[in-house]
């Protein structure tokens, strides 16, 4: 098992990606906080988590706050007493072209994707510090790259990541953190589904292996990332899109 004792936050765990990444690092021998907006959920995803022999908890969190974000780490920190992997996974959409684009759109993914991910590292990386070790992992996305019609928010917060990732990695190294970056293509989840089978079809024809991702191709990379075998890596992003994007 390649984490072995360790201890998981992962934010917006409670559905999707997250949760196939709280169920393979749970696999894997971590115990998991899964943390997550809708808290319903998340008390779903980690009771079935205990039920596979992991410890594991839910934790209330809305990342675009300050507070919510101090309280679950402190609820994870009297759980579990240690952090060693915190996954930026909570995001959302509100896609429209820029110019019918509210602003109230630009601020919610953009405090919800970037921010939230900015008050979470900040957290984490004052627990990881003091032990002088730790890993970050951020959700970001091949759009980060390319750019996509009607996603100036979504791409815009997805590319911030990278730049934070890179700037964690660079700052804490020599505390023996490891700050990288996840971006998945098009994945089969609850954020795709919303698209019609014309999109889904026209999107498939841009994607050389001819398919969409599955949250397990993406939680495989993360899982990799937060092992001992990716102990040299750090500040970089894993492209997980079916060759989308090269
Ligand atoms: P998803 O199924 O919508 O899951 C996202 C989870 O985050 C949901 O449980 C959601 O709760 C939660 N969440 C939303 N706002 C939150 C907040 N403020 N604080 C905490 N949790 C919050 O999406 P997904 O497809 O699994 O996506 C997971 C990550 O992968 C996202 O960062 C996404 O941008 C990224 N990604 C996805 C794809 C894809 O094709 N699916 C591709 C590239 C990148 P509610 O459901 O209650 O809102």
């Amino acid at each position: 098992m390649r984490l072995e004792g360790k201890k998981a936050l992962i934010t917006g765990a409670a559905q999707g990606i997250g949760k196939a990444i709280a169920f393979g690092m749970a696999k894997e021998g971590a115990d998991i906080g899964i943390a997550d907006v809708n808290i319903e959920s998340a008390e779903k995803t980690a009771q079935e988590i205990r039920e596979s022999g992991r410890k594991s908890i839910s934790i209330k969190l809305d990342v675009s706050k300050q507070s919510d974000v101090s309280s679950a780490f402190e609820t994870f920190m009297k759980e579990f007493g240690v952090l060693d992997i915190l996954v930026n996974n909570a995001g959302i959409t509100k896609d429209n072209v820029l110019l019918r684009m509210k602003e109230e759109d630009w601020d919610a993914v953009l405090n919800i994707n970037l921010k939230g991910s900015f008050l979470c590292s900040k957290e984490a990386v004052k627990i990881m510090a003091k032990r002088r070790s730790g890993k970050i992992i951020s959700i970001s996305s091949v759009v980060a790259f390319m750019g996509n019609p009607g996603q100036a928010n979504y791409s815009a917060s997805k590319a911030g990541l990278i730049g934070l990732t890179k700037t964690i990695a660079k700052e804490y190294a020599s505390r023996g953190i490891r700050a990288n970056a996840v971006a998945p293509g098009f994945i089969k989840t609850a954020m795709t589904d919303v698209l019609s089978d014309t999109v889904r079809e026209e999107m498939k024809k841009a994607i050389p292996l001819g398919q969409f991702g599955t949250s397990e191709d993406v939680t495989n990379a993360v899982i990799f990332l937060a092992s001992k075998e990716a102990d040299y890596i750090t500040g970089q992003v894993i492209h997980v899109n079916g060759g989308m994007y090269m």
